[in-house]
């Protein structure tokens, strides 16, 4: 059961010699948790922004849940993929609350559904709703703003889910704690997840197959965190 292929995907950046990535291809099942592993500059956070369709491959396809993603609008697009990064990107300037209901919001859900289903995502990551809806992202820890970003991404139930480096500004506990939780929540959801991370020890921890990198995105090992160990 497929649900996210790469085929000869390539992506020359305007004014760059070489490529970021290189002709990769991938297939990925539902319910699984990929994870690319690969060092600083290797095109994973490229690839992901290409699965989103943030940047069109210069060549080659992707296909996400049956559909080539050059023929998805915006909409139908949020409705098939979260995404949460590093850097978590909520707007500073909206509460927590409105943060979380952006995309039901896009999706015209109305106000008592958007409400009922905010509360019930911060519930999920661990916020108490009525302690923690009407902050501004800046009242919050690193570990909780990452926690609302991941709540962002989940709000319309989306079947894919794509993380960068979700957990890299948090400190070693608060990263340990989020990945703890986040295996747990995903043991209920089964979402299927591509995870970046530059950290081989993180890549084990979370993937059900991993996928090393080396440049260009060059794929030189794609197996289970057993199987790469036992390499
Ligand atoms: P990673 O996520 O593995 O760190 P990136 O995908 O961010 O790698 O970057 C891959 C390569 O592409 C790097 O050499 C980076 O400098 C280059 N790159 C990334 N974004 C752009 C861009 N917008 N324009 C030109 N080059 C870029
Ligand atoms: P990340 O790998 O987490 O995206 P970077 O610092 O590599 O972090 O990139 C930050 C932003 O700058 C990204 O949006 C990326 O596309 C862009 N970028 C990265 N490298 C280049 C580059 N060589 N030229 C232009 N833009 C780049």
């Amino acid at each position: 059961d497929v649900m996210i292929e790469l085929q000869q995907v390539s992506k020359l950046y305007r004014g760059q010699k070489t490529p970021a990535v290189e002709d990769v291809s991938m297939t990925i099942r539902r319910g699984e948790i990929v994870v690319l592993v690969g060092p600083s500059g290797c095109g994973k956070t490229t690839t992901m922004k290409m699965i989103n369709r943030l940047i069109e491959p210069t060549s080659g396809r992707i296909m996400v849940d049956g559909s080539d993603v050059t023929s998805l609008d915006p909409t139908e697009l949020r409705r098939r993929i979260g995404y949460v990064i590093q850097q978590v990107g909520l707007f500073p300037h909206m509460s927590v609350a409105t943060n979380v209901g952006l995309v039901p919001k896009m999706l015209g859900w109305d106000r008592k559904r958007i409400d009922a289903r905010v509360d019930e995502l911060l519930h999920l990551v661990g916020l108490e709703p009525g302690q923690y809806r009407h902050r501004l992202p800046r009242q919050l820890s690193g570990g909780q703003q990452q926690r609302v970003g991941v709540a962002r991404a989940l709000a319309a139930d989306p079947p894919v889910m794509l993380m960068d480096e979700p957990f890299g500004a948090t400190d070693p506990l608060t990263r340990d704690r989020l990945q703890n939780e986040f295996l747990r929540l995903q043991e209920k959801l089964q979402k299927t997840i591509v995870f970046v991370t530059h950290d081989f020890d993180e890549a084990i921890k979370m993937g059900s197959r991993i996928a090393v990198l080396g440049d260009r995105s060059s794929i030189r090992q794609f197996d289970t965190p057993e199987r790469l160990l036992s390499n």
